[in-house]
């Protein structure tokens, strides 16, 4: 099995070091305070923090880029400014009419499965939010990277745990599993991502998998800080890895 690393950058961003290849994921490259708040209407007050190193050096060597879904903390102003845009850049269907209007040259629609050089990319559904929200919030993605003596990584999305993630997990028996597990409130009324709770549902559901928790501490409509997620994580006895800005994880 050869090794894979994934540096969390913040929030969602991972550069993934897969089957040879550098892929980023979920580009939010902004400063601190520089988009809108999701909780005050008005102000720019997110992300909350800056990036742990420059959005330059984070984007230095990368090969290509995946996309899950458009929001603003998945892709940002500032990283379609920085992105090479020669590059394969893998996005979703649904998000076809905003992508296409962007500089990038090599554009993959990805409606089930995308070839990359030695990897498969698989597309994954999942709901960003419960049902009266999903309009609102629009069609979201994850997707299962593949590759001959490689670990298999399910990158679930900005997606709460229903059958479509359980289904996923069932159906490719993901070595590593990325949950975005911020506990995001849409108006401080609906969650629309992964819990404490959820996230523990799913190390449970894959007890053979490492569980990687992102997409905390960098919005402020996000609830999960990473010590209740491993307060609670012992607590249920379960592991999650939870790395820090910056962190670079080795399987
Ligand atoms: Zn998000």
């Amino acid at each position: 099995m050869r090794k894979v690393e994934i540096q969390l950058i913040r929030n969602a961003t991972l550069k993934l070091n897969y089957a040879g290849k550098t892929i980023l994921v979920d580009p939010m490259l902004s400063a601190k305070h520089s988009f809108m708040s999701f909780v005050e209407q008005g102000k720019d007050l997110n992300p909350t923090l800056d990036l742990p190193v420059s959005a330059e050096e984070v984007v230095k060597g990368i090969d290509a880029v995946l996309l899950t879904h458009v929001h603003p903390d998945h892709l940002d102003p500032k990283s379609v400014e920085v992105l090479p845009k020669e590059i394969p850049f893998f996005a979703q269907v649904a998000d076809k009419e905003a992508v296409e209007k962007m500089p990038f040259q090599q554009l993959t629609l990805v409606e089930d499965e995308a070839k990359y050089d030695e990897i498969t990319i698989t597309r994954t559904n999942g709901k960003h939010g419960p049902k009266e929200l999903l309009e609102v919030l629009g069609t979201v993605s994850g997707y299962v990277l593949q590759a001959e003596n490689n670990p298999t990584i399910y990158i679930v999305g900005d997606c709460l745990l229903d059958a479509d993630v359980e289904q996923t997990i069932e159906k490719y028996n993901p070595d590593i599993i990325v949950t975005n597990s911020g506990g995001a409130m849409f108006m401080g009324e609906n969650r629309i991502l992964m819990d404490v709770q959820e996230t523990i549902a799913v190390a449970k559901k894959a007890p053979k998998a490492k569980v990687v928790a992102v997409h905390m501490e960098a919005l402020d409509h996000c609830t999960v800080t990473r010590e209740s997620m491993k307060a609670e994580a012992e607590k249920a006895g379960v592991e999650i890895i939870i790395p820090k800005d910056g962190e670079t994880l080795i399987f």
